[in-house]
């Protein structure tokens, strides 16, 4: 059995890997980079399972090339890379990491959100460049947080656990309510009107789909606040860039937090570099050393699972193991 890991872990977990499965043989991709479509298209024949991240994409194409392929582990909770009808159709399992990286990603928001409201980076810019005067009563103000509503969309894992950390930092919070998705729980839950009426903030928290795609567009923005902001965790297609720029270039929105864009990394031609009031981070939200840890060994016993006859605990696509497990 041959294992593929399509991009450079810490060896450490290499050798756990090794340490729990001693007959599996390896093939690692040490970069530079991730592995280009060709270089995957000629190893994934030899290949029974492989660890992905979201920079491979597993379509049909690819899986055309992928005649012993078992499983392929994603080391992310977005799953927007699989196609997963073809790989059901291909009997190949999809799993992900959900949970491991919820903590680390709210995080990575609340620090945008602090950023974007508070002018954080704005501010360090001008004094690296020289420009601090000394205190002053009127110098690189900001938006406090407290007293200021959030409105999240996607009130799942991550979403929550931003809606507990904001109501730490004093704000009100309220979600978007899903029709038949009611969730129990302490956060009100309010028609997408109401929440762009209240909210001070609005960040987003569903996965790319094609339902999500352009979610929040020209006119989502105009209905959202004047002076109010934006954050985006979740994945780039949620947020129509184009229509994001000319809010924040009008000063419609007083500022934006992005973690994830709709190309990846961001062009350098981009109108988003040019927006003083944009806070950016290359997508980052799991990316903490232990974080990390977790998520590659979660996807990894995902294999080790389907390896010991158990249907693995994040399948995607459970409907083909019946058939599999016979
Ligand atoms: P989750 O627990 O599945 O939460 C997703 C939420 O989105 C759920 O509340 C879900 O509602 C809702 N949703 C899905 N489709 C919807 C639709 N069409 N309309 C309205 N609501 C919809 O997932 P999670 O673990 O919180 O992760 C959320 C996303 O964050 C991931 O998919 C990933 O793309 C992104 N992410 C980004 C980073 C980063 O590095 N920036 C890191 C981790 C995750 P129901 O519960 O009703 O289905």
């Amino acid at each position: 059995m041959r294992l593929l890991i399509s991009q450079a872990l810490d060896t450490s977990i290499i050798d756990h890997i090794q340490q729990q499965s001693p007959a599996l043989e390896f093939d690692v991709w040490e970069g530079p980079g991730a592995m280009s479509r060709e270089e995957l298209y000629q190893r994934i024949g030899a290949v029974d399972f492989m660890l992905s991240t979201l920079r491979d994409r597993i379509d049909q194409a690819f899986l055309a090339h992928a005649a012993k392929l078992k499983v392929v582990a994603n080391i992310a909770v977005g799953y927007d890379n699989f196609d997963l009808a073809a790989m059901s159709c291909h009997q190949v399992l999809a799993t992900n990491t959900p949970d491991v990286l919820t903590d680390a990603t709210a995080d990575v928001t609340m620090g945008l959100m602090i950023n974007a409201m508070r002018g954080l980076s704005r501010a360090e810019a001008a004094m690296r460049q020289g420009q601090w005067q000394g205190w002053s009563p009127t110098g690189f103000l900001g938006s406090d947080l407290s007293g200021k509503t959030l409105g999240i969309i996607g009130l799942g894992r991550i979403g929550s656990a931003v809606a507990r950390r904001a109501r730490a930092f004093g704000m009100e919070v309220v979600a978007l309510a899903r029709p038949g998705h009611t969730r129990a729980g302490e956060v009100p839950q309010v028609p997408q009107t109401q929440l762009l009426e209240v909210s001070d903030v609005v960040s987003f928290h569903v996965p790319a789909t094609p339902e999500t795609f352009h979610w929040c567009d020209r006119q989502f923005l105009s209905q959202m606040k004047k002076g109010s902001y934006l954050i985006n965790t979740a994945r780039g297609t949620v947020v129509d860039s184009q229509a994001l720029v000319e809010a924040l270039r009008s000063g419609h929105l007083a500022g934006a937090g992005l973690d994830v864009f709709e190309t990846e990394p961001l062009p350098l031609d981009h109108p988003f570099w040019e927006l003083p009031t944009l806070v950016m981070t290359p997508h980052i939200g799991s990316a903490a050393v232990q974080t990390r840890r977790r998520m590659a060994l979660r996807a990894w016993d995902n294999i080790r699972q389907y390896l010991t006859g158990q249907l693995p605990e994040d399948t995607l696509n459970p409907e083909i193991w019946p058939q599999l497990s016979k």
